[in-house]
Protein backbone atom coordinates (compact mmCIF):
# COMPACT_ATOMS: atom_id res chain seq x y z
CA UNK A 1 0.00 0.00 0.00
CA UNK A 2 1.30 3.58 -0.96
CA UNK A 3 0.80 6.24 1.40
CA UNK A 4 -0.61 9.28 0.07
CA UNK A 5 0.42 11.83 2.36
CA UNK A 6 -1.51 14.90 1.31
CA UNK A 7 -4.35 12.94 2.63
CA UNK A 8 -3.05 13.57 5.72
CA UNK A 9 -4.07 16.97 7.55
CA UNK A 10 -0.97 16.94 9.97
CA UNK A 11 1.82 17.26 6.97
CA UNK A 12 0.84 20.14 5.51
CA UNK A 13 -2.13 21.48 5.53
CA UNK A 14 -2.68 23.97 8.03
CA UNK A 15 -6.03 24.35 9.54
CA UNK A 16 -7.35 27.69 11.19
CA UNK A 17 -8.32 27.06 14.44
CA UNK A 18 -11.83 27.75 15.93
CA UNK A 19 -12.08 30.36 18.12
CA UNK A 20 -13.04 27.74 20.95
CA UNK A 21 -10.10 25.91 20.34
CA UNK A 22 -7.98 29.62 20.28
CA UNK A 23 -9.54 29.95 24.16
CA UNK A 24 -8.00 26.76 24.65
CA UNK A 25 -4.47 27.74 23.48
CA UNK A 26 -4.25 30.53 25.22
CA UNK A 27 -5.06 28.73 28.78
CA UNK A 28 -2.35 26.28 28.22
CA UNK A 29 0.28 29.18 27.23
CA UNK A 30 -1.12 31.03 30.05
CA UNK A 31 -0.04 27.64 32.53
CA UNK A 32 3.39 27.77 30.46
CA UNK A 33 4.53 31.45 32.15
CA UNK A 34 4.16 29.41 35.29
CA UNK A 35 7.48 27.26 34.02
CA UNK A 36 10.76 28.16 34.61
CA UNK A 37 12.75 29.27 30.96
CA UNK A 38 13.27 26.68 28.76
CA UNK A 39 15.07 28.88 26.45
CA UNK A 40 17.91 32.09 27.04
CA UNK A 41 20.61 29.94 29.40
CA UNK A 42 18.74 30.96 32.53
CA UNK A 43 18.25 27.68 33.56
CA UNK A 44 21.31 25.54 33.99
CA UNK A 45 19.68 21.84 34.35
CA UNK A 46 16.95 20.33 32.36
CA UNK A 47 17.27 22.02 29.25
CA UNK A 48 19.31 21.50 26.72
CA UNK A 49 19.42 24.80 24.47
CA UNK A 50 21.11 25.01 21.28
CA UNK A 51 20.65 28.73 21.17
CA UNK A 52 19.89 27.92 17.11
CA UNK A 53 16.25 28.64 16.94
CA UNK A 54 15.97 27.12 13.51
CA UNK A 55 16.71 23.61 15.33
CA UNK A 56 13.84 24.06 17.33
CA UNK A 57 11.93 24.91 14.10
CA UNK A 58 13.14 21.84 12.58
CA UNK A 59 12.08 19.34 15.74
CA UNK A 60 8.67 21.28 15.80
CA UNK A 61 7.92 20.31 11.66
CA UNK A 62 9.22 16.69 12.33
CA UNK A 63 7.00 16.21 15.51
CA UNK A 64 4.07 17.56 13.40
CA UNK A 65 5.02 15.21 10.10
CA UNK A 66 5.28 12.13 12.59
CA UNK A 67 2.28 13.05 15.27
CA UNK A 68 -0.16 10.39 13.88
CA UNK A 69 2.43 8.02 13.71
CA UNK A 70 2.66 4.69 16.05
CA UNK A 71 6.31 3.56 16.85
CA UNK A 72 4.56 0.36 17.74
CA UNK A 73 4.71 -1.15 14.51
CA UNK A 74 8.02 -0.28 12.21
CA UNK A 75 6.26 -2.85 9.63
CA UNK A 76 3.03 -0.69 9.41
CA UNK A 77 4.96 2.24 9.95
CA UNK A 78 8.61 1.92 7.99
CA UNK A 79 9.19 5.28 8.32
CA UNK A 80 10.35 4.48 12.12
CA UNK A 81 12.62 1.85 10.86
CA UNK A 82 14.06 3.76 8.79
CA UNK A 83 14.78 6.29 10.98
CA UNK A 84 16.02 4.67 13.95
CA UNK A 85 18.40 2.89 11.35
CA UNK A 86 19.55 6.67 10.58
CA UNK A 87 20.24 7.55 14.14
CA UNK A 88 21.74 4.30 15.46
CA UNK A 89 24.22 4.42 12.20
CA UNK A 90 25.31 8.21 12.97
CA UNK A 91 25.43 6.94 17.44
CA UNK A 92 27.66 4.15 16.49
CA UNK A 93 30.29 6.17 14.08
CA UNK A 94 30.23 8.63 17.00
CA UNK A 95 31.08 6.11 19.91
CA UNK A 96 33.77 4.39 18.34
CA UNK A 97 31.45 1.57 17.49
CA UNK A 98 31.37 -0.44 13.69
CA UNK A 99 33.45 -2.60 11.66
CA UNK A 100 36.52 -3.70 13.85
CA UNK A 101 39.79 -4.91 11.68
CA UNK A 102 38.30 -8.63 10.57
CA UNK A 103 34.93 -6.64 8.88
CA UNK A 104 32.74 -7.69 11.30
CA UNK A 105 30.43 -4.83 12.75
CA UNK A 106 27.99 -6.33 15.88
CA UNK A 107 27.05 -3.39 17.70
CA UNK A 108 23.32 -2.83 17.84
CA UNK A 109 21.10 -0.79 19.01
CA UNK A 110 17.46 0.78 20.10
CA UNK A 111 16.21 4.01 20.49
CA UNK A 112 14.36 4.48 23.82
CA UNK A 113 12.09 6.91 24.85
CA UNK A 114 15.22 8.65 27.49
CA UNK A 115 18.23 8.00 29.94
CA UNK A 116 16.35 6.34 32.37
CA UNK A 117 14.95 3.66 30.14
CA UNK A 118 18.20 2.80 28.37
CA UNK A 119 19.70 2.10 31.79
CA UNK A 120 16.77 0.46 32.67
CA UNK A 121 16.87 -1.76 29.61
CA UNK A 122 20.93 -2.09 30.04
CA UNK A 123 19.90 -3.59 33.04
CA UNK A 124 17.46 -5.71 32.60
CA UNK A 125 19.15 -7.19 29.44
CA UNK A 126 22.40 -7.59 31.61
CA UNK A 127 20.09 -9.65 34.54
CA UNK A 128 18.81 -11.91 32.07
CA UNK A 129 22.11 -13.06 29.88
CA UNK A 130 23.38 -13.64 33.15
CA UNK A 131 20.59 -15.78 34.18
CA UNK A 132 20.52 -17.34 30.83
CA UNK A 133 24.44 -18.33 31.42
CA UNK A 134 23.69 -20.32 34.61
CA UNK A 135 23.43 -16.95 37.15
CA UNK A 136 21.44 -17.98 39.99
CA UNK A 137 19.96 -15.89 43.11
CA UNK A 138 20.16 -12.72 43.46
CA UNK A 139 22.34 -10.49 40.72
CA UNK A 140 24.51 -7.71 41.76
CA UNK A 141 25.53 -4.61 40.08
CA UNK A 142 28.48 -2.69 40.66
CA UNK A 143 28.64 0.74 40.15
CA UNK A 144 30.73 3.57 41.85
CA UNK A 145 27.96 5.93 44.27
CA UNK A 146 28.89 8.39 41.49
CA UNK A 147 26.39 6.35 39.04
CA UNK A 148 22.92 8.01 37.98
CA UNK A 149 19.56 7.39 39.97
CA UNK A 150 18.39 5.53 36.95
CA UNK A 151 20.39 2.61 38.20
CA UNK A 152 18.92 2.45 41.57
CA UNK A 153 15.78 2.44 40.20
CA UNK A 154 16.70 -0.36 37.69
CA UNK A 155 18.04 -2.31 40.08
CA UNK A 156 14.81 -1.88 42.00
CA UNK A 157 12.35 -3.13 39.09
CA UNK A 158 14.76 -5.95 38.17
CA UNK A 159 15.54 -7.35 41.49
CA UNK A 160 19.07 -6.71 41.74
CA UNK A 161 21.30 -6.34 44.47
CA UNK A 162 22.84 -2.42 43.79
CA UNK A 163 26.53 -2.62 45.17
CA UNK A 164 28.06 0.76 45.41
CA UNK A 165 31.87 1.37 45.57
CA UNK A 166 32.24 5.05 47.60
CA UNK A 167 34.90 7.47 46.06
CA UNK A 168 36.96 9.74 46.91
CA UNK A 169 36.09 13.95 47.81
CA UNK A 170 37.26 14.46 44.26
CA UNK A 171 34.46 12.55 42.72
CA UNK A 172 36.59 9.42 41.73
CA UNK A 173 36.51 5.92 42.45
CA UNK A 174 39.90 3.46 43.02
CA UNK A 175 40.05 1.45 40.52
CA UNK A 176 41.19 -1.29 42.05
CA UNK A 177 38.40 -1.38 45.04
CA UNK A 178 35.82 -1.42 41.99
CA UNK A 179 37.67 -3.92 40.31
CA UNK A 180 38.02 -5.90 43.57
CA UNK A 181 33.84 -6.39 43.82
CA UNK A 182 33.63 -8.62 40.61
CA UNK A 183 32.51 -11.98 41.16
CA UNK A 184 30.19 -14.35 39.54
CA UNK A 185 27.21 -13.35 41.08
CA UNK A 186 27.55 -10.00 39.25
CA UNK A 187 25.27 -9.40 36.30
CA UNK A 188 26.70 -5.63 34.94
CA UNK A 189 29.22 -3.43 36.14
CA UNK A 190 28.34 0.25 35.31
CA UNK A 191 31.06 3.05 34.87
CA UNK A 192 29.47 6.41 33.38
CA UNK A 193 31.36 9.08 31.08
CA UNK A 194 30.78 11.40 32.75
CA UNK A 195 28.85 10.62 36.02
CA UNK A 196 26.20 12.95 36.23
CA UNK A 197 26.96 14.56 40.16
CA UNK A 198 30.36 15.87 39.69
CA UNK A 199 31.17 15.10 35.54
CA UNK A 200 33.59 12.77 37.25
CA UNK A 201 34.70 10.43 33.95
CA UNK A 202 35.28 6.38 35.42
CA UNK A 203 38.06 4.52 34.79
CA UNK A 204 36.44 2.97 31.76
CA UNK A 205 39.26 1.18 30.41
CA UNK A 206 40.16 -0.49 33.32
CA UNK A 207 37.01 -1.79 34.17
CA UNK A 208 35.91 -2.94 31.33
CA UNK A 209 39.13 -5.13 30.70
CA UNK A 210 38.19 -6.63 34.24
CA UNK A 211 34.92 -6.84 33.52
CA UNK A 212 35.84 -8.34 30.18
CA UNK A 213 38.43 -11.02 31.75
CA UNK A 214 35.76 -12.36 33.95
CA UNK A 215 33.00 -12.66 31.87
CA UNK A 216 31.37 -9.98 32.98
CA UNK A 217 28.82 -7.15 30.86
CA UNK A 218 30.23 -3.66 31.25
CA UNK A 219 28.08 -0.51 30.68
CA UNK A 220 29.42 2.41 29.60
CA UNK A 221 26.67 5.25 31.08
CA UNK A 222 27.58 8.05 28.42
CA UNK A 223 23.71 9.71 28.81
CA UNK A 224 24.95 12.85 29.46
CA UNK A 225 28.33 12.34 27.26
CA UNK A 226 27.48 10.81 24.74
CA UNK A 227 26.64 13.15 22.53
CA UNK A 228 29.14 16.28 23.79
CA UNK A 229 32.86 13.81 24.11
CA UNK A 230 33.44 12.48 21.11
CA UNK A 231 34.10 16.26 20.71
CA UNK A 232 35.40 17.31 23.60
CA UNK A 233 39.28 16.89 23.63
CA UNK A 234 41.56 14.67 21.66
CA UNK A 235 43.09 14.04 25.14
CA UNK A 236 40.45 12.23 27.06
CA UNK A 237 41.10 8.49 27.94
CA UNK A 238 38.98 5.90 26.09
CA UNK A 239 35.54 5.49 27.11
CA UNK A 240 33.20 3.88 24.17
CA UNK A 241 33.27 0.87 22.21
CA UNK A 242 36.87 1.47 21.45
CA UNK A 243 37.63 -0.12 24.54
CA UNK A 244 37.20 -3.83 24.17
CA UNK A 245 35.25 -5.31 27.10
CA UNK A 246 32.36 -2.53 27.02
CA UNK A 247 29.52 -4.75 26.45
CA UNK A 248 26.98 -1.49 26.33
CA UNK A 249 26.31 2.40 25.82
CA UNK A 250 23.40 4.75 26.33
CA UNK A 251 23.53 8.05 24.90
CA UNK A 252 20.61 10.70 25.48
CA UNK A 253 19.61 12.12 22.02
CA UNK A 254 17.55 14.65 24.38
CA UNK A 255 20.38 16.01 26.34
CA UNK A 256 22.93 17.12 24.07
CA UNK A 257 22.03 15.61 20.66
CA UNK A 258 19.34 18.62 21.48
CA UNK A 259 15.73 16.57 20.25
CA UNK A 260 12.86 17.12 22.50
CA UNK A 261 12.38 15.34 25.63
CA UNK A 262 11.86 11.52 25.04
CA UNK A 263 14.90 10.07 22.87
CA UNK A 264 17.58 8.14 23.62
CA UNK A 265 19.88 5.54 22.21
CA UNK A 266 21.03 1.90 23.67
CA UNK A 267 23.64 0.18 22.21
CA UNK A 268 24.81 -3.33 23.12
CA UNK A 269 27.69 -5.34 21.71
CA UNK A 270 26.21 -8.65 20.32
CA UNK A 271 23.47 -9.08 18.50
CA UNK A 272 22.47 -12.42 21.03
CA UNK A 273 23.19 -10.18 23.91
CA UNK A 274 20.57 -7.35 22.13
CA UNK A 275 18.03 -9.49 21.64
CA UNK A 276 18.10 -10.31 25.39
CA UNK A 277 16.49 -6.47 25.84
CA UNK A 278 13.50 -7.69 23.42
CA UNK A 279 9.88 -8.69 24.46
CA UNK A 280 7.98 -10.94 22.78
CA UNK A 281 4.42 -12.75 23.47
CA UNK A 282 1.72 -14.72 21.05
CA UNK A 283 0.23 -16.03 24.14
CA UNK A 284 -3.01 -13.90 24.34
CA UNK A 285 -5.79 -13.66 21.96
CA UNK A 286 -4.88 -10.32 20.34
CA UNK A 287 -2.09 -9.23 17.96
CA UNK A 288 1.77 -11.27 18.30
CA UNK A 289 3.79 -8.87 20.33
CA UNK A 290 6.99 -8.11 19.70
CA UNK A 291 8.70 -4.65 21.68
CA UNK A 292 12.00 -3.83 22.01
CA UNK A 293 11.80 -1.45 24.80
CA UNK A 294 9.90 -1.19 27.67
CA UNK A 295 6.79 0.86 25.71
CA UNK A 296 4.12 -0.40 23.43
CA UNK A 297 2.13 2.36 21.54
CA UNK A 298 4.58 5.25 21.29
CA UNK A 299 4.94 8.39 19.69
CA UNK A 300 7.42 8.46 16.62
CA UNK A 301 7.51 12.67 17.68
CA UNK A 302 10.86 12.70 19.42
CA UNK A 303 13.25 10.18 17.03
CA UNK A 304 11.76 12.03 14.23
CA UNK A 305 13.05 15.52 15.96
CA UNK A 306 16.21 13.90 16.75
CA UNK A 307 16.19 11.74 13.01
CA UNK A 308 16.38 15.34 11.61
CA UNK A 309 18.59 17.41 14.23
CA UNK A 310 21.28 14.54 13.26
CA UNK A 311 20.85 15.15 10.15
CA UNK A 312 21.12 19.21 9.95
CA UNK A 313 23.69 18.87 12.57
CA UNK A 314 25.90 16.32 11.25
CA UNK A 315 29.24 15.84 12.70
CA UNK A 316 30.01 19.34 12.03
CA UNK A 317 27.52 20.91 13.46
CA UNK A 318 28.07 18.66 16.62
CA UNK A 319 31.45 19.86 16.99
CA UNK A 320 30.56 23.71 16.52
CA UNK A 321 28.23 23.28 19.83
CA UNK A 322 30.51 21.49 21.69
CA UNK A 323 33.32 23.79 21.05
CA UNK A 324 31.05 26.46 22.43
CA UNK A 325 30.25 23.93 25.29
CA UNK A 326 33.59 23.70 25.99
CA UNK A 327 34.59 27.49 25.88
CA UNK A 328 31.69 28.44 28.36
CA UNK A 329 32.45 25.68 30.71
CA UNK A 330 35.86 26.99 30.78
CA UNK A 331 35.30 30.09 30.89
CA UNK A 332 32.77 29.34 34.23
CA UNK A 333 34.94 26.66 35.96
CA UNK A 334 37.52 29.73 35.42
CA UNK A 335 35.35 32.43 37.10
CA UNK A 336 34.29 30.07 40.13
CA UNK A 337 37.79 28.76 41.31
CA UNK A 338 38.35 32.72 41.78
CA UNK A 339 35.58 33.42 43.96
CA UNK A 340 37.09 33.21 47.67
CA UNK A 341 35.28 30.66 49.26
CA UNK A 342 34.02 28.23 46.51
CA UNK A 343 35.71 25.58 44.64
CA UNK A 344 34.89 22.98 41.53
CA UNK A 345 35.30 19.86 42.75
CA UNK A 346 37.23 17.08 41.58
CA UNK A 347 38.33 17.18 37.85
CA UNK A 348 35.20 17.38 36.05
CA UNK A 349 35.26 16.26 32.36
CA UNK A 350 32.21 17.76 29.61
CA UNK A 351 30.11 20.36 29.64
CA UNK A 352 29.24 20.35 33.95
CA UNK A 353 30.82 20.58 36.99
CA UNK A 354 29.89 20.87 40.90
CA UNK A 355 30.74 23.34 42.99
CA UNK A 356 31.14 22.76 46.83
CA UNK A 357 32.39 25.11 49.62
CA UNK A 358 36.37 25.80 49.38
CA UNK A 359 37.27 23.54 53.03
CA UNK A 360 40.93 25.08 52.57
CA UNK A 361 40.10 29.05 53.41
CA UNK A 362 38.63 30.08 56.75
CA UNK A 363 35.35 29.51 57.75
CA UNK A 364 34.13 33.50 57.27
CA UNK A 365 35.51 33.07 53.94
CA UNK A 366 33.60 30.21 52.90
CA UNK A 367 30.42 30.11 50.75
CA UNK A 368 27.93 27.76 51.65
CA UNK A 369 27.24 26.31 48.09
CA UNK A 370 22.99 25.86 48.65
CA UNK A 371 22.77 29.57 50.68
CA UNK A 372 24.44 30.31 47.39
CA UNK A 373 22.06 28.96 44.90
CA UNK A 374 19.35 30.42 46.88
CA UNK A 375 20.72 33.75 46.01
CA UNK A 376 21.95 33.35 41.98
CA UNK A 377 18.32 31.70 42.14
CA UNK A 378 16.89 35.26 43.24
CA UNK A 379 19.44 37.11 40.71
CA UNK A 380 17.26 34.96 38.20
CA UNK A 381 19.76 31.88 37.52
CA UNK A 382 18.46 28.23 38.15
CA UNK A 383 21.06 25.94 39.51
CA UNK A 384 20.94 22.78 40.46
CA UNK A 385 21.16 21.92 44.51
CA UNK A 386 22.62 18.50 45.41
CA UNK A 387 22.66 17.73 49.08
CA UNK A 388 26.00 15.75 50.70
CA UNK A 389 25.84 12.27 50.93
CA UNK A 390 27.04 10.30 54.18
CA UNK A 391 28.60 7.23 51.80
CA UNK A 392 29.17 3.31 53.14
CA UNK A 393 32.52 4.13 53.99
CA UNK A 394 31.42 7.01 56.22
CA UNK A 395 33.31 9.66 53.78
CA UNK A 396 30.79 12.41 53.36
CA UNK A 397 30.23 14.23 49.83
CA UNK A 398 29.46 17.46 50.53
CA UNK A 399 26.59 19.34 49.53
CA UNK A 400 27.10 20.51 46.13
CA UNK A 401 25.32 22.68 43.43
CA UNK A 402 25.13 21.72 40.11
CA UNK A 403 25.81 23.38 36.57
CA UNK A 404 25.23 22.31 33.06
CA UNK A 405 26.40 23.91 30.40
CA UNK A 406 24.64 24.30 26.93
CA UNK A 407 25.78 25.79 24.09
CA UNK A 408 23.51 29.23 24.54
CA UNK A 409 25.14 29.37 28.09
CA UNK A 410 28.26 31.43 25.91
CA UNK A 411 26.23 33.93 24.45
CA UNK A 412 25.42 34.73 28.35
CA UNK A 413 28.75 34.45 30.48
CA UNK A 414 28.74 38.05 31.06
CA UNK A 415 25.84 38.13 33.40
CA UNK A 416 25.70 35.14 34.49
CA UNK A 417 29.19 35.38 35.66
CA UNK A 418 28.68 38.56 36.89
CA UNK A 419 25.71 36.96 39.06
CA UNK A 420 27.79 34.42 40.72
CA UNK A 421 30.21 36.65 41.62
CA UNK A 422 27.73 39.05 43.24
CA UNK A 423 25.61 36.44 45.20
CA UNK A 424 29.08 35.03 46.36
CA UNK A 425 29.82 38.04 48.03
CA UNK A 426 27.04 38.70 49.38
CA UNK A 427 26.62 35.31 51.44
CA UNK A 428 30.51 34.72 51.56
CA UNK A 429 30.83 33.73 55.58
CA UNK A 430 27.13 33.31 55.89
CA UNK A 431 26.71 29.61 58.14
CA UNK A 432 25.92 26.54 56.65
CA UNK A 433 22.41 25.73 58.07
CA UNK A 434 22.21 23.59 61.18
CA UNK A 435 19.69 20.52 60.67
CA UNK A 436 18.75 19.97 63.99
CA UNK A 437 17.84 23.89 64.33
CA UNK A 438 15.46 23.25 61.48
CA UNK A 439 14.22 20.00 62.56
CA UNK A 440 13.63 21.45 66.55
CA UNK A 441 11.06 23.80 64.89
CA UNK A 442 9.06 21.50 63.74
CA UNK A 443 7.99 18.77 66.19
CA UNK A 444 6.07 16.30 64.44
CA UNK A 445 9.53 15.34 62.43
CA UNK A 446 11.16 14.88 65.72
CA UNK A 447 8.40 12.74 67.39
CA UNK A 448 8.34 10.56 63.99
CA UNK A 449 12.19 10.28 63.95
CA UNK A 450 12.07 8.84 67.42
CA UNK A 451 9.44 6.53 66.42
CA UNK A 452 10.90 5.16 63.34
CA UNK A 453 14.39 4.16 64.62
CA UNK A 454 16.03 6.40 61.92
CA UNK A 455 14.53 2.80 59.77
CA UNK A 456 11.57 2.10 57.60
CA UNK A 457 8.93 4.00 58.26
CA UNK A 458 5.58 3.73 57.37
CA UNK A 459 3.60 6.89 56.90
CA UNK A 460 0.44 7.43 55.75
CA UNK A 461 -0.81 9.65 52.70
CA UNK A 462 -1.70 12.44 55.26
CA UNK A 463 1.05 11.57 57.83
CA UNK A 464 3.47 12.53 55.24
CA UNK A 465 1.22 15.31 54.29
CA UNK A 466 1.32 16.79 57.77
CA UNK A 467 4.74 16.95 58.05
CA UNK A 468 5.19 18.55 54.79
CA UNK A 469 2.97 21.48 55.50
CA UNK A 470 5.08 21.17 58.61
CA UNK A 471 8.04 22.15 56.83
CA UNK A 472 6.02 24.97 54.48
CA UNK A 473 5.87 22.63 51.43
CA UNK A 474 3.74 21.48 49.30
CA UNK A 475 1.84 24.10 49.63
CA UNK A 476 -0.02 23.58 52.82
CA UNK A 477 0.87 26.19 55.61
CA UNK A 478 4.01 27.76 56.36
CA UNK A 479 6.57 30.08 55.16
CA UNK A 480 7.14 32.19 52.42
CA UNK A 481 6.62 29.98 48.71
CA UNK A 482 8.29 31.04 45.52
CA UNK A 483 6.32 32.18 42.64
CA UNK A 484 8.93 30.42 40.21
CA UNK A 485 8.39 26.82 42.25
CA UNK A 486 4.47 27.24 41.40
CA UNK A 487 3.67 27.43 45.54
CA UNK A 488 5.26 24.34 46.51
CA UNK A 489 8.99 25.25 47.03
CA UNK A 490 9.82 27.70 50.28
CA UNK A 491 11.62 30.47 48.61
CA UNK A 492 15.16 29.48 50.21
CA UNK A 493 15.68 25.85 49.55
CA UNK A 494 19.29 25.33 51.61
CA UNK A 495 16.90 24.41 54.62
CA UNK A 496 15.24 21.81 52.68
CA UNK A 497 18.35 20.64 51.34
CA UNK A 498 20.01 20.04 54.71
CA UNK A 499 16.92 18.29 56.07
CA UNK A 500 17.06 15.95 53.05
CA UNK A 501 20.78 15.53 53.99
CA UNK A 502 20.06 15.17 57.47
CA UNK A 503 16.71 12.88 57.77
CA UNK A 504 17.05 9.31 57.09
CA UNK A 505 16.38 7.95 53.41
CA UNK A 506 13.34 6.19 53.98
CA UNK A 507 11.56 9.03 55.52
CA UNK A 508 12.72 11.52 53.34
CA UNK A 509 11.87 9.37 50.35
CA UNK A 510 8.54 9.35 51.25
CA UNK A 511 8.04 12.79 52.06
CA UNK A 512 9.24 13.11 48.19
CA UNK A 513 6.31 10.97 47.18
CA UNK A 514 3.81 12.92 48.92
CA UNK A 515 5.23 16.09 48.04
CA UNK A 516 5.19 15.09 43.64
CA UNK A 517 1.67 12.80 44.40
CA UNK A 518 0.06 15.99 46.09
CA UNK A 519 1.48 18.75 43.80
CA UNK A 520 -1.08 16.44 40.71
CA UNK A 521 -3.74 16.24 43.24
C1 LIG B 1 20.29 12.23 32.52
C2 LIG B 1 21.04 11.02 32.88
C3 LIG B 1 20.42 9.77 33.02
C4 LIG B 1 18.91 9.58 32.99
O1 LIG B 1 18.34 10.14 31.92
P1 LIG B 1 16.87 10.74 31.82
O2 LIG B 1 16.88 11.15 30.39
O3 LIG B 1 16.73 11.88 32.75
O4 LIG B 1 15.89 9.66 32.08
C5 LIG B 1 21.24 8.68 33.25
N1 LIG B 1 22.56 8.81 33.39
C6 LIG B 1 23.19 10.01 33.31
C7 LIG B 1 24.68 10.09 33.48
C8 LIG B 1 22.45 11.15 33.06
O5 LIG B 1 23.05 12.35 32.99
Amino acid sequence: MTTDVTTDVTTDVTTELTPESELIIDRLRQLRTLDAPTHGGHVLSYVYDSGLAELDELAATAIRIMQPVNGLDPTTFPSVAAMERDVIGFTKRMLGAGPDAAGSDEVVGSVTSGGTESCLLAVKTARDVWRAAGGEGIPRLVAPVTVHAAFHKAAHYFGLELDLVSVGLDGRVDTAELIDRLAPDVALVVVSAPAYPHATLDPVGAVAAAASALGIACHVDACIGGWVLPWWSDDLPAWNFEVPGVTSMSADLHKFGYAPKGVSVLLHRGRDRQRAQFFATKRWPGYPVVNPTMLGSKSAGALAAAWAIVHRLGEPGFAALSASCKRATDALTDAIRAIDGLAVLGAPVGPLFAVAADESVPSERRIDPHVWADRVRQLGWLLQQQPGLTQANGVRLPPTTHLTITPVTESVLEPLVAALVQAADEVRGVASIDPMQVLGAIGGVAELLAGSGGGEIALSSDQAFGVLSQLGIGGGAGGETSASSGGVLPDQLAPLLTLIEALPAPLTERLLIELLARLVE
